[in-house]
């Protein structure tokens, strides 16, 4: 007889539901494993014979159902394997009211990076979202659940135990110790989280009553003020957005040494990969600095979007994702301005959109109907297209309505639940706005609109359609049109004016203000929208000559455009190159930095071996009067632009152009560092000087990064000093690369991107590839208990580069199906079947092209 609970798409039945949680959890740390006791009061809509709740992988030992006067024991406990439930049978019915449910069970920490799992350096801790709470307690593990929780953890003492709220109450019990941690406000089962082991803080630092702390191992202490800093720093600036002070009590941040995601927003307790909150202000690259604060501040507005109110189903998801991250560039562009941290946000949104043009792709808001579609939920169309959407209604409803709507909606969903049209409501009663079919026009349909631009003396001609990236599909029109709020920028002589245009349906003509011809009109002015704009040749060649005029966003979106537009086969490669040869006078850092990737991937997967040395010398026409101003040295007080755009140079110099000069020099410079001269290298050239290193390097310097790595307490060298193990070039050495990609020396949480690093090295390619396919077990067997790692090893496949490579990845993948990977197969497959075509189409116009220059 078959039992809902046999599907996997299972939901649990609404008319039982939890009010609060009161458990007890007693650790065996050594043993990896614990055991549990629970109460959970329950309100049950209707007489109820049978209670579902979600145990994953969990010996429940006892059950019973008690209500006023009456107790029930279970009369059969069953595992339902494919919805990870239990199933309580109570023979007779329970009346219908309130209603205390008793559970005991044993269970065992997690293989992978889930559940409770071991964290490394003698910490275990939780990894919950999306749906592994499971994995420690019996529960109702959707996120509609919402309940208080009070927690109790059993542990040795001298252990340090960490969970969302303050302690309660401490009590010895020989060499174990009892803490009771305060009850929380309501919590999906997501946000519940522990970590115990040997791990210190300093001090808390009161933030309008709030104490927060920062964690870690205490040998890694000393790298814990930076980010202890940027939380004290952006809780107010949260508290005072949202107009709701913070909720939890406590804040406290935890680095942890393996790591599943980059960090986990567990309401009170958030935490983190250990590159992601711990760094060294005196050796960090600035890049690393705005990173942690944009992790920091995106895990903090978590705790007011998706923790005081949470997403009703997972298909909403996106709206947690979105805001989060929109916001945490906000408050740090708020914070410190100079660091221009729109231009990463933008970074995000290409990627999002390289994405978002494959037919694969899917709505920010797509169905999702059982936790591996949940997990897989947590990608690019859902963060960063997200919020590109969530920046796009705020620049059209302008910044105060918006915040007033998001207020409104805080205040009105307080401790509950909502779905993304309560969000829509709030916003357009604060606007009076047509927020809901702007918003809707985004988050339902799949895809984004390129909008072709043609002049005509002051008459701009706009057309609107779907972008494929796939040649073959870019001449179609499915009729697809999206409410383009528009915002153009045009120069006449000094003056620069600003125009905005709500585009609805296929095409629309907009007269520009003014007279004559204008200079140069810029269809996305600052690049916040998410779409792509075709220009005709005309205003093509007029941004090409007004380039300096241009904001250092729109000169990055006109090189990201007119490359689209190359892989979709709209334009040709010469003047896409033309274009490139024309930023010779480039000083933006950021501007130069998106040089430099196109420039890398033509090296990467265009380019034929034979035409190397030109396409060097074009970077090094480029590049090469930017490193000569800066030289290699730094002034104590120099601004971070200069820093920025040496590093940039160095970039281009060494690893694209493989100049051999500048690859020399930062080895030298390197050797110094290492041996104890912090002068010698500048932080922001440091990846790129490793990187040089190991390329050319020899067995003796594969086994002095092998040594540092294994020595090295702080994460982001850690993780560079082993990155740089899959970069060697010399045969021998990248086989032993190779072999550690299969073995235990590379941590669990880096081994996607160590997978990348190989794929991504000309030398390590054919044989990793070669040895993936032939030991995928074991590849597979590490990473199968952390999925989103999984899914990063697939995607890795993207930077293959042969027809041959693509045929091997589609058989392979074909015979190996990922459940937890679909998406990422499909969107692989596809991105790669288009570079493979582009490089075959594109390789003689780029060989004539550099041969004519
Ligand atoms: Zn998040």
């Amino acid at each position: 007889m078959s039992h809902p609970t046999d599907d996997r798409n299972f939901r649990l039945p609404a008319h039982v539901r939890p009010a609060s949680y009161e458990a007890s959890l007693s650790l065996d740390l050594a043993g990896k494993a614990f055991r549990g006791d629970l109460i959970v009061a329950l309100a049950l809509a209707e007489p109820t014979a049978e209670i579902v709740l979600h145990a994953a992988d969990l010996e429940v030992s006892s059950a019973e159902l008690r209500g006023d006067g009456w107790s029930r024991p279970a009369a059969s406990i069953r595992a339902a394997t494919a919805s990870e439930t239990v199933v309580l049978g109570f023979g007779e019915a329970a009346p219908p009211g309130a209603a205390e449910l008793r559970l005991s069970w044993t269970g065992r920490f997690c293989p992978g990076l889930r559940g409770l799992y071991d964290a490394g350096g003698g910490i275990a801790a939780t990894q919950f979202e999306a749906a592994d709470a499971r994995r420690v307690f019996p529960c109702f593990d959707e996120p509609g659940f919402k309940a208080t929780w009070s927690l109790d953890v059993e542990a040795p003492r001298g252990v340090t135990v960490l969970s969302n709220g303050p302690v309660e109450r401490e009590e010895a019990l020989g060499d174990r110790r009892r803490l009771r941690f305060a009850r929380t406000p309501p919590l999906p089962t997501y946000l519940v989280a522990l970590v115990a082991g040997r791990i210190e803080s300093h001090p808390p630092v009161a933030v309008r009553n709030v104490p927060v702390r920062t964690w870690t191992q205490p040998e890694k202490l000393a790298l814990t003020g930076f980010g202890q800093g940027v939380a004290v720093e952006v809780l107010p600036r949260l508290e005072d957005y949202f107009g709701v002070p913070y909720a939890f009590g406590k804040l406290d941040q935890a680095g942890l040494p393996e790591f599943e995601a980059g960090a986990m927003e567990n309401a009170g307790l958030v935490t983190y990969r250990e590159v992601a909150l711990l760094l060294d202000p005196a050796t960090a690259s600035l890049a690393q600095k705005k990173r942690v604060a944009e992790v920091i501040t995106h895990e903090l507005a978590h705790q007011w979007f998706g923790n005081w109110v949470t997403m009703t189903w997972w298909d909403d998801l996106w709206l947690n994702e979105a805001f989060a991250t929109w916001m945490a560039y906000k408050i740090v562009d708020g914070w410190i301005p100079g660091w221009r941290v729109w231009l990463d946000f933008d970074q995000g949104k290409a990627a999002a959109l390289g994405l978002d043009a494959l037919r694969s792709t899917h709505p920010i808001r797509a169905e999702v109907r059982n936790v591996a579609e949940a997990g897989e939920a947590f990608d690019l169309i859902t963060y960063e297209k997200g919020g590109a959407v969530l920046r796009m209604i705020e620049g059209y409803l302008g910044e105060e309505r918006f915040r007033d709507g998001i207020r409104r909606y805080m205040r009105r969903h307080a401790k509950g639940n909502a779905v993304a049209d309560d969000l829509w409501s709030a916003l357009a009663e604060a606007s009076r706005e047509p927020v809901v079919e702007l918003a809707n026009g985004w988050i339902r349909q799949a895809g984004f609109p390129l909008v072709s631009v043609a002049r005509i003396g002051r008459i701009l001609r706009l057309e609107q359609r779907r972008f494929f990236s796939d040649p073959a599909a870019a001449k179609e029109d499915d009729g697809t049109t999206w409410p383009v709020p528009l915002v153009i920028r045009y120069g006449d002589g000094e003056r620069i004016s600003e125009q905005r245009f709500l585009l609805r349906g296929a095409r629309a003509e907009v007269p520009l203000v003014g007279e004559g011809d204008p200079d140069f009109v810029c269809a996305n002015a600052g690049s916040t929208g998410f779409y792509r704009v075709a220009y005709d040749a005309t205003g093509l060649d007029a941004l090409a000559r007004h380039l300096p005029r241009l904001a250092p966003p729109e000169r990055i979106a006109l090189l990201s455009d007119e490359w689209a537009l190359v892989r979709a086969g709209v334009r040709e490669i010469g003047p896409f190159l033309d274009l490139v040869a024309s930023f010779g006078a480039e000083r933006d850092h950021a501007v130069l930095d998106e040089l430099v990737a196109r420039l890398g991937t033509i090296e990467h997967r265009l380019v034929a071996d034979g035409d190397r040395p030109a396409l060097a010398a074009l970077a090094a026409t480029l590049f090469g009067p930017r490193l000569a101003e800066t030289g290699w040295d730094a002034a104590a007080d120099e601004p971070d632009e200069v820093r920025l755009r040496r590093a940039a140079a160095v970039r281009a110099l060494g690893l694209v152009a493989r100049a051999t000069g500048v690859a020399r020099d930062a080895t030298a410079r390197l050797d110094r560092w290492i041996g104890g001269d912090r002068g010698a290298l500048e932080p922001n050239l440091h990846d790129a000087a490793v990187t040089m290193a190991a390329r050319a390097g020899d067995a003796a310097r594969f086994e002095e990064l092998r040594r540092l790595f294994a020595a090295e307490t702080d994460p982001a060298f850690r993780r560079r000093w082993l990155l740089a193990l899959a970069a060697f070039e010399q045969p021998a050495l990248a086989a032993r690369a190779v072999d550690l990609a299969f073995g235990d020396e590379v941590p669990l949480q880096d081994s996607a991107s160590f997978v990348a690093a190989l794929l991504a090295n000309r030398v390590a390619r054919e044989p990793f590839w070669a040895r993936l396919r032939s030991d995928w077990d074991t590849l597979h067997a590490r990473v199968k208990g952390a999925p989103m790692l999984l899914r990063r090893v697939v995607e890795a496949m993207g930077s293959l580069v042969e027809r041959r490579h693509l045929e091997e990845a589609e058989a392979f993948l074909a015979a190996h199906p990922l459940d937890e990977a679909r998406q990422a197969t499909a969107q692989t497959l596809e991105g790669l079947r288009q570079d493979v075509a582009l490089r075959e189409r594109s390789q003689g116009g780029i060989a004539r092209w550099l041969a004519a220059r």
